[in-house]
């Protein structure tokens, strides 16, 4: 992937997680503790703030300084899970990848974020995103399409109890509310779904 086309990857990304910090920080106060949006915020600010040192890498690189940038800046529970995808997508991925390259990392990546949260979809997490994700991408489903799956994926959770994260403290109060990683994860999915597409 050209330098370019990755800095157009985090712009996209950065510009999301800024334009809906506030409704993360509103689905985390519904059954967390708020921090969220901020978290995300700080963390993807962080990321567009090293944007030439980090597109300029070859595309694991790349995906690896995400990632570890993400687990210094995010904090919270959500950040060692974003950094753990990226890192993990960095690992798998190979400079080039096609489309098997690609579903194959991912889901290489999914389990690396389930080990690292001891979750599994079904929980009320962001992983009830990332798998529909996965399982989209492997049926060979367009941009476009990926993003609508996220989006409704992440409104799925809305009627689950959560069984991880702060949100399980909650209990059965957990049910009727979006989960906040699980939105932020639809958010990132469609910015990078529709940036790819764009090009
Ligand atoms: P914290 O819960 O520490 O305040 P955040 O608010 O930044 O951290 O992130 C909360 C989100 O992290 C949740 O909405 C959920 O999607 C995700 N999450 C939390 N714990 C886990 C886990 N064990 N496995 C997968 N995802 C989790
Ligand atoms: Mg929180």
């Amino acid at each position: 992937m050209a330098a370019s086309d990755f800095s157009r990857l985090i712009a996209a990304a950065a510009d999301t997680i800024a334009a809906h910090a506030d409704e993360l920080t509103a689905l985390d106060q519904a059954i967390g503790d708020g921090d969220h949006g901020l978290n995300m915020k700080r963390g993807f600010e962080a990321v567009r703030a090293e944007t030439e040192a980090i597109a300029t890498k070859p595309l694991p690189d790349a995906l690896k300084a995400v990632g570890t940038k993400l687990v210094m800046t995010v904090g919270g529970a959500s950040g060692p899970l974003f950094g753990t995808l990226f890192i993990a997508l960095g690992k798998e991925l190979p400079p080039a990848p096609d489309h098997a390259a690609l579903t194959a990392a991912l889901s290489k990546a999914i389990e690396a974020v389930s080990a690292r949260g001891k979750s599994q979809p079904g929980q009320k997490t962001l992983l009830d995103v990332l798998q529909p994700v996965y399982e989209a991408l492997a049926q060979g489903k367009t941009g476009t399409e990926i993003a609508a799956v996220a989006d409704k994926a992440a409104d799925a959770t809305v009627p689950m109890k959560a069984l991880r994260g702060r949100a399980s403290f909650l209990g059965e109060r957990s049910i009727g509310h979006m989960d906040a990683g699980a939105r932020s994860t639809a958010l990132l999915v469609r910015a990078v779904a529709e940036a790819i597409e764009g090009s």
